[in-house]
């Protein structure tokens, strides 16, 4: 996934100002989700960065990144293991909470998700402030997965994801 995946992400993102709040400026990539061309090469794109025999499973982060992770696992023909926000699963779970601007979030996984030392490749559409991304993380560690790669669509650079992140890698098909 070089320069053309990230031009093709630039293309298919609408700036949204003040969502969901006053000062947010909302990265919607609903519009490459809708083409389908744009879809489909960016998901090979991300399949062909980290090869595709680099993960054994899928793990989307609701909501946006289930779309991704469904269609990387279709291509792959890999499972999908959706980490959700806080009471959404039926079964016991795993959970892990990070501090919003204001309040609190929580997100959760199934205690018997993984099988031991799978590796998991986790996507989501945006890195923020990787809050989101290192409460995952974790949460795939704890249910005995290891995780073997993390990818974005768009990264917001500013907000200091990667760094908070590291050591762990960060791939975003495109950088702002
Ligand atoms: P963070 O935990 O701050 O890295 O936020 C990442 C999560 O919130 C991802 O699941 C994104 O979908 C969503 N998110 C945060 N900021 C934005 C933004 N400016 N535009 C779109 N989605 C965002």
């Amino acid at each position: 996934s070089g320069p053309g995946t990230a031009a093709l992400v630039a293309s298919r993102v609408l700036d949204v100002p003040d969502f969901p709040k006053p000062g947010v400026m909302f990265k919607d990539l609903m519009p490459l989700f809708a083409d389908g061309d744009v879809f489909r090469e960016v998901i090979d794109g991300i399949v062909a960065y980290h090869g595709r025999d680099s993960f054994d499973v899928v793990v989307g982060i609701e909501a946006r990144g289930f779309v991704v992770a469904a269609a990387i696992a279709y291509a792959t023909g890999v499972g999908v293991v959706p980490v959700r926000k806080a009471g959404k699963l039926p079964r016991p779970a795993y959970s892990a909470s990070y501090a919003l601007e204001y309040g609190e979030a929580t997100l959760e996984v199934h205690e018997d998700a993984f099988t031991a030392g799978h590796r998991v490749l986790v996507v989501d559409d945006v890195l923020a402030t990787g809050g989101t991304a290192e409460a995952t993380l974790d949460l795939v560690e704890r249910a005995g997965g290891t995780v073997s790669g993390f990818t974005v669509l768009l990264e917001l650079a500013f907000l200091g994801g990667r760094e908070r992140l590291a050591p762990r890698p960060v791939h975003a098909l495109l950088t702002v």
